[in-house]
Formats: C-alpha cells, structure tokens, sequence
C-alpha cells in the first residue's frame, strides 16, 4: 500500500450526512470525498446551504455522518469515544468563523491565551508563540483593549491568533472574510495564507474569488459532492 507518499492530512470518503425534514429527509452530504495534504490551503466554495458548514461540522467531530469516514491526522473520528473527539479537536484543530466569537468579558490577551487555558497548558513557549503571532497580525500593543474596542478586520485578527496559537494540524474557516469590508478581508486572506505556509494546512469555506485564486486548490460543493472549480467560475 505505501509507496512513500504520505498519508493524507485529512482523509474523507463517502461522506453522507441526512437531516430530518418534515415527514422525509433531506441528504445534504451524499458520498462526498476529500483530501487534504498537510500544509495545503483548499478554498470550499458552495451556494448557501449547500453543506459547507455541515462538512467542516463532520470533519472537526462536532456533527456525526450519517455514512462514511473522516480521518485527521491518522484518526478515524468514528472510531473515538466523544471524548476522544474533543481531545482531537482541541488539540489539532483551529477554528476561525465569519462571526470572531470573542469573548466581550475578557480582553485581547485573555482571548488568545483561552484555549491553551482549558487545555491546562499554558506553557511559556506558548505565551511567547502568541506574543509573536500578536506581533506578525499587527495587534501587539492592543493585547489589554477588549474586542468592542476593535474593527471587525482587527477583531478577526486576534481570532485568527487565537486558532493557531496551540499549533493545530488543520485550520477550518467558516467565511472567515464574510463579515469583513473588502480591504480587511484581504488582509486577513493574506495572514491565513503567512502564517500557514508549511506548517498547518488550512480548509476555508468562502465566497471569495480573491481567496480561490490564491489557494492551492479550490473546490465546489454541489449536490452533496466536491468538484474542482473550473476556469472563469465564479
Ligand atoms: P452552507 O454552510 O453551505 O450554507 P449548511 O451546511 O449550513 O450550508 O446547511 C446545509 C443544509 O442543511 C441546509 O439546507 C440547512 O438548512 C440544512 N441544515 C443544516 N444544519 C441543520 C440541522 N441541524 N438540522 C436540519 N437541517 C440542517
Ligand atoms: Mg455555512
């Protein structure tokens, strides 16, 4: 079976997933395959209610399929208690959404640091990590100001940091763009980018055109499948 090429980052086969409507169902997933090499930036693009978001739901554990299997990382999420799911998820996953999910109560500093708090791991090279990714995104010396204080670009940024600041394997992002004006949109597509080269792959659902042209790959979710975006789409 291994030739040398390395297994895949993130493994999806036959993915289904069915949500109950009425009397009936509606399958929104419907044998859906992906793969994802570490270090890759996909870009996800998809009408509104499409499965975008159920995809990224099923891939972090969150949702469970219906049929199929996602692997991470070498796991098969199917066969992990819930609880392993959550291990997994905190530790290898990041999260960034359209909506940042601060917390208003704690500051720019208490944000960032959070996840690695309920992990109950603050180490010092973590601290220091997130100090340098403050700096890289521009907001080190806002670290003591709270998020209302904040543009929303700005506001993105420090939820960007605090997605990778534990280092994940996979960064998921939901829209990270869709509630940005044009410019800060850019420059939170141009961090995603920099700070991921190489080290964690990054699977980003959008409707950017800008974001699918800088993606190593970008795909399109239609009746419950990926296909790849062809040339003068969107
Ligand atoms: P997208 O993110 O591409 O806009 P979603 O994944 O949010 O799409 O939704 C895909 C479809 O599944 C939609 O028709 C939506 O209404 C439906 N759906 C999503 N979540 C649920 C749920 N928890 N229960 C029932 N239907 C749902
Ligand atoms: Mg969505």
């Amino acid at each position: 079976m291994s030739r040398g090429r390395p297994a895949p980052l993130l493994e999806v086969r036959g993915l289904v997933k069915r949500y109950r409507e009425g009397e009936g169902e509606r399958t929104v997933l419907d044998g859906l395959e992906l793969e994802l090499a570490a270090g890759e930036f996909m870009v996800l693009l998809g009408r509104s209610g499409s499965g975008k978001s159920t995809l990224l739901n099923l891939i972090s554990g969150v949702d469970r399929a219906d049929a199929g299997t996602v692997r991470l990382d070498g796991a098969d999420l199917g066969q992990l208690s819930e609880r392993g799911r959550t291990l997994l998820r905190r530790d290898r996953i990041g999260f960034v959404y359209q909506f940042f999910n601060l917390i208003p109560i704690l500051t720019v500093w208490e944000n960032v640091l959070l996840p690695m708090e309920f992990a109950g791991r603050a180490p010092a090279a973590a601290v220091e990590r997130a100090r340098g990714i403050l700096e890289r995104v521009g907001l080190a010396a806002r670290t003591d100001t709270y998020p209302d204080r904040l543009s929303g670009g700005e506001q993105q940024r420090v939820a960007l940091v605090r997605a990778l600041v534990h280092e994940p394997r996979l960064l998921l992002a939901d829209e990270p763009t869709g509630n940005l004006d044009a410019a800060s949109g850019a420059q939170v597509l141009q961090l995603l980018r920099e700070l991921s080269r190489g080290r964690h792959a990054v699977l980003m659902v959008t409707h950017s055109e800008e974001a699918a042209r800088v993606a190593d790959r970008a795909l399109v979710l239609e009746a419950g499948r990926l296909r790849p975006l062809q040339a003068g789409e969107p």
